[in-house]
């Protein structure tokens, strides 16, 4: 007999829902009657049989509190119960400063994963500055620079000049592309230096005192500092489309974690942009449309709702740009 247990590591859970979200067969469901140790409610099994074991909520959940066991009895024989998702192997722990719904952690998992599987790890260096972003590279169980906030693709730059055969990640989010990483992704595009960049494009992140970010995306409804009110974004950079007018861009793509099927077309363009590090092609970049919490007021399944309905209208999904020679 095949059965299955979902496992909840209770001290991990933030009660961001997403697990009860994603699951295809409405296996959980959030218990509001039920206090974590972190102050959130919790998840709970409430369909065991109809789960298939398919892993999803552990892969969906930011913060590695989901393990999915397999369990198969045989009369008269051993029984076999084997861990089929959990703890992504190349990032052991879960980023420590991220709020309930992050999903900054999700893409540290991708690239863990891609990393993994490109069996990279002795050669591969992921750079971020102090933020929640630099939390998710701590994490990573291979090489990691963690700098001052502004600007990974600057140590980035410097590292590869140094060292042309290790490949190297900027791990970014829009504030500190906004501060100098957009200078320095500007000139590795006219340089044809060979990168890669990850966005973790955060959909709330507002102005500065006197003008928009750069990266805030249209329609935004953002806080003012210094002001009690609400402002609507007016401007921003589509960073996808416009790397991909560069010649010395070899790979740009727009994801999402909205969906089971926009995170694998996500892990998809993240594991094609660092191979074509690994063939020596050019820049290439991932923009990647997160959930952040920060200021939105809102649930994080809502704030992904917004991701869909909203952001993806205004950046589209997709590959802009593929290139496959050798500069
Ligand atoms: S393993 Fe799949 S079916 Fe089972 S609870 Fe998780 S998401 Fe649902
Ligand atoms: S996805 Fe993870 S953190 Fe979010 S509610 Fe489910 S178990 Fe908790």
């Amino acid at each position: 007999m095949f059965s299955s247990e979902v496992v909840i590591n209770e001290d991990r859970c933030h009660g961001c829902g997403y697990c009860v979200q994603f699951c295809p067969r409405e296996c959980l469901e959030m218990d509001r009657g039920k206090i974590g140790p972190l102050g959130c409610n919790l998840p709970v099994v409430v369909k065991a049989e109809q789960c298939n074991t398919c892993g999803i909520c552990a892969r969906m959940c930011p913060h590695w509190a989901v393990e999915v066991f397999a369990t198969l009895e045989v009369p008269g024989e051993a029984t076999i119960r084997e861990k089929v998702a959990g703890l992504p192997r190349l990032m052991p722990s879960p980023p420590l400063a991220n709020c309930a719904g992050c999903q900054h952690p999700t893409v540290g998992r991708i690239i863990a994963g891609v990393i993994d599987e490109l069996k990279l790890k002795d050669n591969f260096v992921a750079f971020d500055g102090i933020s929640c972003g630099g939390s998710t590279v701590l994490s990573l169980d291979f090489g990691q620079v963690v700098g001052t906030y502004d600007d990974p693709i600057e140590m980035a730059l410097a590292a590869k000049h140094a060292h042309p055969d290790k490949i190297v990640l900027a791990l970014l989010n829009s504030p500190k592309f906004d501060i100098t990483g957009y200078n320095s992704l500007m000139r590795a595009m006219t340089a044809f230096d060979k990168i890669t960049v990850i966005n973790c494009n955060d959909p709330l992140y507002g102005p500065w005192p006197k003008g928009w970010r750069v990266a805030t995306p249209v329609g935004c409804i953002v806080p003012v500092p210094d002001e009690a009110e609400l402002a609507v974004s007016e401007n921003h950079v589509p960073m996808a489309e416009m790397a991909a007018t560069f010649k010395g861009v070899a790979y740009s793509a727009r994801g999402a974690l909205t969906s089971v099927d926009d995170y694998e077309h996500t892990r998809n363009y993240i594991r094609t942009a660092i191979q074509k590090q690994v063939d020596n092609v050019g820049v290439s970049l991932v923009d990647v449309l997160c959930a952040c919490l920060v200021l939105s007021y809102e649930a994080p399944v809502d704030c992904l709702r917004w991701i869909k309905e909203e952001m993806v209208t205004k950046l589209p999904l997709g590959i802009y740009k593929n290139t496959v020679y050798e500069n």
